[in-house]
């Protein structure tokens, strides 16, 4: 069997994570796991049963029955496809407050470090390199301006038909980046041994073969 190799992405939203990891994994021929997902899984799960992140006793039954799984690309919830629904702005918010959550990390990332034991994964999000799997062959840590974020998250909105201004799109950004720097529980910050990559004007081509020479170095 050929050796398991797990590529740790983490950086803040809009960053591009999640093209270029998708990217990748394609390349490699490896598992991609969205991490943000999963806690948007669980912030759509609290919003479709009008569950207070606050109220811990109902967060913890309803953690114990929740199941989030991935296949063929897709986020299953409950054995339910989700993919579309957790991709609104309301969701990312709920999604931040949950991660905050002891509760909400502890089952996973217990399930994320699961699923990168047995194959070779390339796993985005906030606390992958620092904490999921800090033993990662390769770890990036990708930034861009604030700004540019913003454009390129108002162009897809823009692109959806979604009416939203630049202004808020910056806005919602700056406040989700605030939160998930700060927050106490791992927060966002770049691993020690992390590879840094700006990918401020760079498109998605550059940065991939950027990410696949240094893998393959
Ligand atoms: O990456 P995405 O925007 O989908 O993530 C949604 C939210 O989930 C983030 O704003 C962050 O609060 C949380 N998250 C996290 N740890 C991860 C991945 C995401 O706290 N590993």
């Amino acid at each position: 069997m050929d050796k398991i190799i797990r590529i740790a992405i983490d950086g803040p939203s809009g960053a591009g994570k999640s093209t270029i990891a998708k990217a990748v994994a394609k390349e490699l021929g490896i598992d991609y796991i969205d991490t943000g997902a999963m806690y948007r899984a669980v912030g759509y799960k609290t919003i479709s049963q009008n569950i207070d992140p606050q109220d811990a006793a109902a967060m913890g039954t309803m953690l114990d029955h929740t199941e989030i799984d991935f296949s063929q690309g897709n986020i299953i919830l409950d054995g339910r496809i989700i993919n579309e629904e957790i991709r609104t702005d309301a969701i990312a918010k709920r999604a931040s407050q949950c991660s905050a959550l002891p509760a909400v990390r502890e089952k996973l990332v217990q399930l994320q470090r699961q699923m990168g034991q047995t194959k070779s994964v390339i796993m985005d999000g906030r606390d992958i390199g620092n904490n999921v799997l800090p033993d990662a062959e390769h770890k990036f840590f990708m930034t861009a301006s604030a700004e540019e974020r913003a454009q390129r998250r108002y162009e897809e909105l823009a692109a959806k038909g979604q009416n939203v201004s630049y202004e808020q799109v910056l806005s919602d950004i700056q406040q989700r980046d605030h939160s998930d720097m700060t927050r106490e529980l791992n927060p966002l910050r770049k691993a020690p041994d992390a590879t840094e990559v700006d990918t401020t004007g760079m498109g998605i081509e550059a940065v991939t073969d950027y990410i696949l020479k240094e893998i393959k170095k």
